[in-house]
């Protein structure tokens, strides 16, 4: 693409071109891009100015998906300063462990959080709080009474950072163990940016669309493609999640206009499909299934649909046929593949060839080279073998911060080691199919949990289902299923072994099957956290 930005500071310049346009739908309004600027502008010149924030300094952000997140986020990218996005599910230990870890200097904190911490935590100059809810934190500063201040024209303030500059501190999602910080560059998220826009591009050249309006830039296209709807995007994400952070910087790439829920409804979600003639969303495959599989879903219009994707963990292949049921193939489905420390999707399977391989996250992006190692002496498998999953390119993000031996181990010679275990067919599509730590091995045998979970989640009773390994005496281990039963049928222990049995090996069939009657449990962005389970069926 022409003038491709080399920062996100250009990235967000380039969002005056929408200014009309609305780019946040939340719970009480709408936001404009012209909005959006002129308020960040504002703010960036308040935490250069006043609150002494300097190119690399640490600007953390602990909200639920406020429209001020995204605020924050730009002003943080426009002076150059490190965005540290916390999880708003966490603990006051947990905030004042990653403050303290990232070395954060001004702590922006929604009203919820503010009374979680209690206080300015220790370490931090500045703490502004947004919404807050009764009496600030002695020594924090009402952000929001500020905000509703800046009303005047502002420009933002001169200088920014260089495309190596560190731009962000995101922490893992924690399903293994605790979370690391990655820390990602500018680089690192432009180049991402570029690659989303040119598998749209990709995508619009095979629906037939010529090819010199596409070199025409994201921009410029819509404006030569009257029809193309102005993306209208379902934000699930939370914005201190990688997938979250991403689709923010993608619909400003776009200027699309982007929907907030402070935290998942179905029903919301719905009723906002149809009313902001939502064309894009893309969920953890949990949320997904629940969307599809609502009551509620044929009272509302969701034909403005384009896409519905899922990721960020692994996506069962009904979910996939479930779409195409639902929309006679209209709608594309859509996987991604990625992590945190790749800053997002590097692999990622759309359209008609989603369809023909559900099983399949697709085929790596044009810029990132994949690998499948032998997890242990890290020698290349031969072509579809399993092994671990490594990748290596610009979207790679340069290590952990204060963990020298983590970012030694999982980042050799330029490398990422995903701790994911999966193949590469002859066509180049990658299979995921388990991590490394959820791999059970029954007596010498390898399960992997997601190919079960997969086969139970077509058994009809089942409303949501996580296999794990449970110690064993001779076998080492055994599988175990953990099982919610979709409310209204009844099914049992034997029934669900039997499915099984039908499609898998015998060694691969739950010895033991757990009927739960609450949610599995998950963390923030609904992953589930198998070491729970583990420990639960161990009691
Ligand atoms: P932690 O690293 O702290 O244990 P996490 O790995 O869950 O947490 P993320 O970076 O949010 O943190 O998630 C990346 C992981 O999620 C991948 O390594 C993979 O295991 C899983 N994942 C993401 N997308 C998909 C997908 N489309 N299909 C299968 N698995 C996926
Ligand atoms: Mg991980």
């Amino acid at each position: 693409f022409p003038g491709a930005p080399g920062t996100l500071r250009d990235v967000f310049t380039a969002t005056a071109a929408f200014a009309g346009r609305d780019a946040f739908v939340h719970e009480d309004g709408r936001i404009t891009y012209g909005d959006q600027l002129r308020l960040v502008a504002h703010l960036a010149r308040h935490l250069a100015g006043p609150l002494g924030v300097r190119r690399g300094d640490r600007v953390a952000i602990a909200m639920r998906n406020h429209p001020e997140w995204p605020l924050l986020f730009w002003a943080t990218q426009v002076i150059g300063a490190i965005a540290v996005p916390l999880n708003a599910w966490w603990t006051a230990d947990e905030l004042r462990y990653a403050l303290a870890d990232s070395g954060t200097t001004v702590l922006a904190a929604d009203g919820e959080r503010a009374a979680v911490l209690g206080e300015v935590p220790p370490g931090v100059a500045a703490m502004l709080v947004v919404r807050a809810q009764g009496p600030l934190p002695p020594g924090a500063d009402d952000l929001s009474a500020r905000l509703r201040g800046w009303t005047g024209p502002c420009d933002l303030p001169d200088g920014g950072p260089a495309p190596d500059d560190d731009a962000t501190i995101l922490y893992t999602s924690g399903t293994t163990g605790r979370p690391k910080g990655a820390v990602g560059t500018h680089r690192n998220h432009t180049t991402n940016l570029h690659t989303m826009q040119l598998a749209q591009a990709v995508q619009l050249a095979r629906a037939g669309v010529p090819a010199d309006l596409l070199t025409a830039g994201p921009v410029r296209f819509q404006q030569l493609v009257p029809d193309i709807p102005v993306p209208s995007a379902l934000q699930t994400y939370p914005f201190f999640h990688i997938a979250g952070l991403v689709g923010l910087y993608i619909a400003a790439g776009q200027g699309a206009k982007v929907s907030l829920m402070r935290r998942w409804d179905t029903e919301r979600a719905l009723r906002l499909i149809e009313t902001e003639k939502i064309t894009s969303a893309t969920m953890v495959p949990t949320l997904l299934r629940r969307l599809l599989e609502s009551p509620l879903r044929g009272k509302y219009d969701l034909s403005s649909l384009l896409t519905l994707g899922a990721g960020g963990a692994p996506v069962p292949p009904d979910l996939v046929d479930e779409v195409g049921r639902m929309s006679g193939r209209a709608v594309s489905p859509l996987n991604g593949y990625g992590m945190t420390e790749t800053t997002c999707v590097v692999v990622s399977n759309s359209g008609e060839e989603y369809y023909d391989r559900p099983d399949s996250v697709g085929r790596p992006v044009p810029v990132v080279d994949v690998a499948v190692v032998d997890p242990v002496t890290g020698k290349d498998a031969a072509p579809g073998e399993t092994g671990e999953i490594r990748f290596r390119g610009p979207h790679v993000v340069r290590g952990y911060w204060n963990l020298p031996e983590a970012t030694a181990e999982c980042f050799p010679d330029g490398w990422f080691r995903t701790g994911d275990l999966g193949h590469v067919d002859a066509d180049g599509f990658v299979y995921v199919v388990d991590r490394l730590k959820d791999v059970i091995i029954r007596g010498g045998e390898n399960v992997y949990s997601a190919e079960v979970e997969a086969v139970l989640f077509e058994h009809p009773a089942v409303a949501d289902v996580a296999v794990v390994g449970v110690p064993h005496r001779e076998l080492g281990e055994e599988v175990a299923a953990v099982v919610e039963v979709r409310p209204g049928t009844a099914v049992s222990a034997a029934e669900l072994r039997g499915h099984v049995a039908r499609r898998l090996a015998a060694f691969k069939v739950p010895t033991t099957v757990r009927f739960i009657d609450r949610p599995l449990p998950r963390n923030a962005v609904g992953k589930v956290l198998k070491r729970e389970l583990r420990d639960m069926l161990a009691l």
